[in-house]
């Protein structure tokens, strides 16, 4: 997904010149309205997302709905081979307010040095963007990639390019089904193509019992000692093709029910 860059068409084109010139932003559907062709239509969402490749163009809630917001082109393309620039670096120490944002020990209190990562690493497709990095102790750090070695890079590649971000937490729990798996991963896989997403939303989601996921919060110790939070999967069943249908469904009945 990240080493292949996109390159832009003329539907690409066409949704940046209506998000340039609706500064509060575009949900998916005006956007859909203003576009005649069918095809295109049908894999707007893609497309959009494809957008982000290029340029800034975050999901962003604003007075309740979801809008696409244009915030310019990115200056850190994807053709750096993972080259996080000095100034981007810095931005990214500075924001960080000398805090290891994995496990929150200081460069004050606890003498650590911190470190840029890739939250999503390159060899799973993960951008080297702004959205993408944090910066974590180097014990951490070590731990991340100790514990990422244990994946399978090729199914992890698989699993984040898919479009649907419950088959993205869902494949991404069943690795570890029975065991924890940290709650900074999930929102990771829930954010691959959508840096806003409501990661803990979607897990609910995956417990209605329309879906019949069993998720358990649970904890998990970092490698720098300190428990952090997890889910544990206990019992699942393949999602069916129409998953999202199926959630929203539930929740209308549901909405009703409480209503009456
Ligand atoms: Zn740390």
């Amino acid at each position: 997904m990240a080493t292949t860059a996109t390159k832009l068409g003329a539907i690409h084109h066409k949704i940046l010149d209506l998000l340039k010139a609706t500064p509060t932003g575009l949900t998916i559907y005006e956007i859909r309205d203003q576009i005649a062709d069918l095809d295109v239509q049908q894999h707007l969402d893609k497309r959009v997302r494809e957008l982000r490749y290029t340029h800034k163009v975050p999901l962003r809630r604003i007075g309740g709905k979801a809008v696409y917001v244009y915030e310019g082109e990115r200056e850190e393309g994807l053709s750096d081979g993972g080259h996080i620039s000095s100034a981007l670096r810095a931005k990214l120490l500075h924001a960080a307010h000398g805090k290891c944002q994995m496990c929150g020990r200081t460069i004050a209190d606890d003498d650590i040095k911190l470190e840029i990562d890739h939250k999503i690493p390159r060899n799973w497709g993960g951008l080297t963007v702004e959205e993408n990095l944090w910066a974590i102790c180097g014990l951490c750090n070590g731990g991340k990639r100790d514990f990422f070695a244990t994946f399978n890079d090729d199914e992890m590649t698989r699993i984040l390019a898919k479009d649907s971000v419950y088959e993205r937490i869902a494949e991404t729990l069943r690795i570890y089904e029975g065991s924890p798996t940290p709650a900074w991963l999930l929102q990771f896989v829930a954010n691959a193509d959508d840096f806003q997403e409501d990661w803990q939303k979607r897990l609910r989601e995956l417990r209605y019992p329309v879906i019949g996921y069993e998720i358990a919060a649970s904890r998990r110790k970092n490698p720098a000692g300190k428990w952090e939070a997890a889910y544990t999967l206990r019992e699942w069943k393949p999602l069916p093709e129409n998953h999202k249908f199926l959630i929203k469904e539930f929740e209308r009945v549901n909405r009703k029910a409480r209503s009456n």
